[in-house]
């Protein structure tokens, strides 16, 4: 992370570090703004997260620690600092909250949703466990305080696999994202059935089945297709193809490696392939190629999520500037919502 709080200077590091990625005369605004968060940031004893999907010029500037969902709430659980800043989307800073009450969380922006938390209600939960009575609820960190609460453990895409096997029950209720759970029932080898995507209509209880799963879809990820990978390998026959756990089974199939942000961003840098391309957010490839400027990354991606986009260096510095958006949970869920996370993190 470039720490600067002179402008200049930190202009100098950008440029030494981005200029593959940041047009000059954008480097050149958004290293003032950079250097007067970094200032901010330590005069108000405030703590900056930075999600991998954050863009190049954020990310490599203001954060003190970056990474996946799961690391970020770690990092913020074990802070001192009296704000935390989550340049993320809502889930996330609410887990930051769950996990640290005490703090004060800030959102930069308040339109930082995420369309697979947005899936998925309380009500819809509570729904679903009158209609499967007694089976376990595992919730992917992908949704609100409040579906967290009425689960039973959360889980990441990374962990998944590990949290499902660790309830060694014969059924699980697996919720929000459709392919993550398809994903998952084909790792441990469990039949998963998708009611209805409204708890409320009559379902076949009596089917054969492990897992029950809900039709919520990433919309960044769900733009991924076959096709896609068919034609890039067309074009760049040596080109490796990592694929997150959000994309169908299919394109899972289609890639040569899947696994969680961090996952990876470890195997680029482990690995040594002519070149990759990667099926997920695209400022992630941005920061993995700046990361990595001896690795050669396809840059044929221009699917952006607009929840993630939301969070701008602008937003960052108004978000420490008056104090908001704080984030605010009621004690009852937040209680709940802990005990869910808190037992994935005791997994891994
Ligand atoms: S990339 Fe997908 S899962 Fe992540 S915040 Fe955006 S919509 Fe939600």
């Amino acid at each position: 992370m470039i720490k600067e709080t002179d402008p200049k200077k930190m202009y100098e590091a950008m440029k030494a570090q981005l200029a593959n990625v940041v047009p000059d005369f954008e480097l050149k605004l958004k290293a003032e703004l950079a250097a007067e968060i970094n200032r901010l940031k330590a005069e108000k004893n405030a703590v900056i997260l930075g999600h991998n999907y954050m863009e190049p010029a954020l990310f490599n500037t203001v954060p003190d620690f970056v990474g996946d969902s799961l690391e970020l709430a770690r990092r913020a659980a074990a802070t001192d600092k009296e704000i935390i800043v989550f340049c993320g989307v809502r889930f996330m800073a609410e887990t930051a909250k769950i996990l640290n009450p005490g703090k004060k969380v800030l959102l930069p922006s308040e339109k930082a949703g995420c369309s697979l938390a947005a899936s998925i209600t309380a009500d819809d939960v509570r729904e679903l466990k009158r209609q499967f009575p007694g089976v376990p609820v595992v919730s992917y960190v992908n949704t609100y305080a409040d579906v967290k609460a009425e689960s039973d453990i959360c889980c990441t895409s990374g962990n998944a696999v590990a949290v499902v096997n660790s309830l060694k029950t014969d059924r699980v209720i697996f919720i929000p994202d459709e392919y993550l759970a398809k994903n998952v029932a084909k790792e441990t080898g469990k039949k998963i059935i998708f009611p209805t995507s409204d708890p409320r209509k009559k379902v076949e209880t009596e089917l054969d089945y492990q897992m029950v799963g809900w039709l919520g879809r990433c919309e960044v990820h769900d733009k991924f297709t076959v096709e896609d990978i068919r034609n890039v390998r067309k074009q760049f026959p040596d080109v490796v193809i990592l694929a997150h756990p959000e994309c169908s089974p299919e394109v899972i199939g289609a890639a040569d490696y899947s696994g969680s942000t961090t996952a990876m961003i470890r195997y680029v840098e482990k690995t040594s392939a002519p070149r990759y391309l990667l099926l997920t957010e695209c400022a992630m490839g941005d920061n993995i190629a700046v990361a990595n400027p001896d690795k050669e990354m396809l840059r044929l991606c221009s699917v952006r999520c607009p929840h993630m986009n939301e969070i701008t260096l602008e937003d960052t510095l108004e978000a420490l500037r008056k104090e908001q958006f704080v984030i605010d949970i009621p004690e009852d869920i937040l209680e709940r919502a802990a005990q869910s996370v808190e037992r994935m993190i005791a997994i891994g």
